[in-house]
């Protein structure tokens, strides 16, 4: 695990004037990696584009393949290094987490205040507006896991959906998850359509085949898989963190009537893959090491976990303190300029188990992880009601709508609806970072 050191001074400052703004997202302690594109001359016959690996600083982004080219990255010893660690970084990073921690620096010097105007002149040639890209995956993601880590969301749907024994006996035992699928990974901004299946409504009748009633969105924290582990070989839980290479956001869109007519024996399907929207920007480990806290601290009664999944590190700083939020904004809300209405906020400090078990878990069984798989948390709710992590919860399925600022009401998305998910961290002593936003508006069924 990542201990607070120097790239974490709150004093730290960039000569570029936005990353100094107190509520930026990226400010130089952060430097979240992404994978983007920006296009020049679009209406004209010269078209060309940039496509590019980069690190989100202030208001810009800078173009890692351009600095590399131009020779900013001078420590590394050749060229070529520098090349290959950015393609690893993305699609085959094994064995870079102490490259990581060098580049970071590098970064830093040629970001921060002070360095010489030659420098600075030479680096503005690689930055690019933000507003002006857009945005790819930030991994090309082979496999993709969803864990349903909150205790708090767990307890509230099983008690809709089983009143006398919300929490299954294996809950407190086991990180529960379930495979989901990569190819309908999404980045922010792309629209979602909404999917049709089958809707058992009507107990008495049998099901019918139609457009999903009661659309959902689940605010999650995903981390994706850096060094990966040789199949039959397990991770134990003090490496796990070693394996992970930063976080992102992930809204897991999820249709509950289909879910709840297909999910028995075998889980979800249907209801959740036709999209999971990811945020475009990964932060670093690193970035996150002084928004460490203490595992869960499991009430009295509750079993321990097993030895695998127990650990000192883990339960004194396991724990990640990041705070979420979901916005929604309706047609309407955006026809009469309305902005996103909050719907909740929790924090991921409130999981029951950690990434680090989580991971750990994942692997114990010898199964192997792989650069670039996706993992992410499931629903983070916290114990109050404002801490509800999706619309099934804090509209107790539907039976207590939402109002609007719009005087809309909400039981569950409707076409056009655009949900919103940010995140960042904070603490006394240490500079505000941020996770940028994971956003994805709802198109009619076909
Ligand atoms: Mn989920």
């Amino acid at each position: 695990m990542f201990e607070i050191n120097e790239t974490h001074d709150p004093n730290l400052r960039s000569w570029i004037d936005s990353a100094n703004a107190p509520d930026t997202d990226f400010p130089i302690q952060n430097l979240p990696f992404c994978h983007f594109v920006y296009e020049t001359n679009k209406e004209g016959y010269a078209w060309s584009a940039v496509w590019s690996v980069g690190v989100a600083i202030g208001n810009q982004i800078l173009n890692l393949f351009g600095c590399a080219e131009d020779g900013l990255f001078d420590k590394f010893e050749k060229l070529g290094e520098v090349e290959i660690f950015l393609e690893n970084l993305i699609y085959y990073q094994s064995e870079a987490a102490d490259t990581l921690f060098k580049f970071r620096r590098q970064l830093i010097d040629l970001l921060r205040e002070g360095v010489s105007q030659e420098l600075q002149q030479k680096v503005s040639r690689h930055l690019y507006p933000i507003t002006n890209c857009t945005f790819d995956l930030p991994f090309e993601i082979g496999d993709y896991t969803d864990f349903y880590c909150s205790i708090f969301h767990a307890t509230n749907v099983g008690s809709m959906f089983r009143p006398d024994n919300p929490l299954l006996p294996n809950y407190k035992y086991i990180p529960i998850g379930y495979h989901g699928r990569a190819s309908s990974i999404v980045v922010s901004g792309t629209d979602v359509k909404r999917p049709k299946g089958q809707n058992r409504a009507d107990q008495n009748a049998p099901p019918v085949f139609i457009p999903c009633k009661n659309l959902d969105y689940e605010m999650e924290v995903g981390f994706f898989v850096g060094k990966g582990n040789n199949l039959g070989e397990s991770i134990p839980l003090a490496e796990a963190e070693d394996h992970i290479f930063g976080l992102c956001l992930v809204n897991d869109w999820s249709a509950r009537d289909i879910q709840s007519w297909e999910y028995q024996p075998l889980g979800p399907f249907l209801a959740k893959n036709f999209a999971t929207t990811v945020s475009p920007f990964v932060v670093t480990m690193e970035a996150l090491a002084p928004f460490r806290a203490p595992a869960f601290e499991r009430p009295d009664g509750d079993p321990a976990p097993l030895d695998y999944l127990s650990g000192e590190e883990n339960q004194k700083r396991g724990g990640l303190d990041i705070n979420l939020e979901v916005y929604i904004q309706t047609e309407k809300m955006r026809a009469e300029n309305i902005a996103p209405h909050l719907l909740s906020r929790s924090n991921m400090k409130d999981l029951y188990w950690t990434i680090g078990q989580m991971l750990a878990h994942h692997a114990s069984n010898g199964c192997n992880l792989q650069t670039g798989d996706l993992m992410a948390t499931g629903t983070v709710s916290g114990r109050e009601k404002h801490e509800r992590g999706c619309l099934l919860e804090l509209t107790w399925r539907g039976t207590e709508p939402i109002e609007l600022p719009s005087g809309e009401q909400r039981r569950f998305l409707e076409d056009g609806d655009e949900v919103i998910m940010k995140a960042f961290c904070e603490r006394e002593g240490f500079r505000r970072i941020g996770f940028g936003e994971c956003r994805g508006r709802i198109l009619p069924a076909e």
